[in-house]
């Protein structure tokens, strides 16, 4: 278990992180979301003993970072946004390296490469010069560092940064392996990241935590009016018309045109959205007409996101893309 009291980090005038408090429970991923200079990089730095706090205390398991920094140490691997990999050494050599500077017993440095080295999904690159391996490859090369000693934290620092999107894939089947028998916190300015891999989320934003809530109550506790979706060849008018005898939808608004239909949206205040589809539904029949979509809109991360900061909003939330608007086309050495 993780927990951070009242964390800040001030650099010069900058202040990076802003009196931050939480804890982490044991065995859950989870999820360290905001956008670029939110002040994840600098948190995860001091939480793992790499940078000194400006205040704050921050304990592993009970060990106070600072003041316990060998047993802290030991309960967490890291794998930091630019990992000190050194290319002109095999994974093999640099794994060995890495272990021997984690002071693991001579007597079990052999098995516990070999046990990373599997785990990472590795072993056919062990012995290729690290500056010969693919970025997706390198990139198991730093998770596999973070499991030799098998801390039972594990922390990623945007592990999936400059991947293309085959390799994003396998890293975040790796992640999700991992977080079967290590505690995982994933960092990330990717929103569909973190849907698809964690299971709590913490959202920093500004160097302030903003949400930390399970992900899947993330949509409900924030959204206040579910959205209701459909398509029809019906005019605004008849829409009108055939809605304004359910009571359950409080406002509509067309959105799109496709071919010869038209897009709206309805919004409602019920909790259960399908519910109000069936009421629609109904609606459409009894009008004869027809609907060829009717669905409840899911709010998205990104939806959340932006309510959450829409009263500061500036221009870092441009920086937070989909994955596919991320991914860099990046030359293979
Ligand atoms: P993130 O990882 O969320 O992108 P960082 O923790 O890297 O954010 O940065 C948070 C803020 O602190 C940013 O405004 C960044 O410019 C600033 N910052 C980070 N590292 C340094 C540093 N070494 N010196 C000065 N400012 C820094
Ligand atoms: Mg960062």
């Amino acid at each position: 278990m993780i927990t951070v009291e009242h964390l800040s980090k001030r650099y010069g005038d900058v202040l990076a992180v802003d009196d931050l408090s939480f804890t982490i429970e044991d065995g859950h991923i989870y999820g360290f979301l905001g956008p670029n200079g939110a002040g994840k990089s600098t948190t995860l730095n001091i939480i793992t003993g790499c940078l000194a706090a400006t205040s704050g205390d921050i304990k592993i398991d009970g060990h106070d970072i600072y003041e316990e920094e060998k047993e802290a140490k030991k309960l967490i691997g890291y794998l930091p946004e630019i990992p000190p990999l050194y290319v002109e050494q095999t994974p093999r050599e640099y794994l060995k390296f890495v272990a021997e500077a984690k002071g693991i017993a001579k007597a079990e440095l052999e098995s516990e490469i070999n046990r990373v080295i599997q785990e990472t999904h590795i072993e056919e690159m062990q012995n290729r010069l690290i500056k010969h391996l693919s970025k997706g490859y390198r990139q198991r090369v730093g998770i596999a560092q973070a499991l030799l000693g098998n801390p039972s934290v594990i922390i990623l620092d945007e592990p999936t940064v400059g991947l293309d999107p085959m390799q994003i894939i396998e890293i975040r089947d790796l992640i999700s392996e991992l977080g079967k028998k290590h505690t995982v916190i994933l960092s990330s300015h990717i929103l569909s990241e973190i849907q698809a891999i964690c299971e709590k989320v913490l959202i920093i934003y500004k160097g302030k935590l903003v949400v930390y809530d399970d992900i899947t109550n993330l949509g409900k506790s924030l959204s206040s009016e579910n959205e209701i979706e459909i398509m029809t060849e019906a005019t605004e008018e008849k829409v009108s018309e055939v809605i304004n005898h359910i009571d359950a939808i409080s406002s509509f608004q067309q959105t799109e045109n496709f071919e010869k239909y038209h897009c709206y949206k309805l919004s409602t205040a019920m909790e259960n959205p399908y519910e109000v589809c069936e009421l629609v539904f109904r609606a459409f029949v009894a009008n004869s007409i027809p609907l060829v979509k009717l669905n409840p809109v899911q709010t998205s991360l990104e939806d959340i996101f932006i309510e959450l900061t829409s009263s500061e909003q500036d221009s870092e939330l441009g920086e937070m893309d989909s994955d596919y608007e991320e991914y860099e086309e990046e030359e293979e050495e």
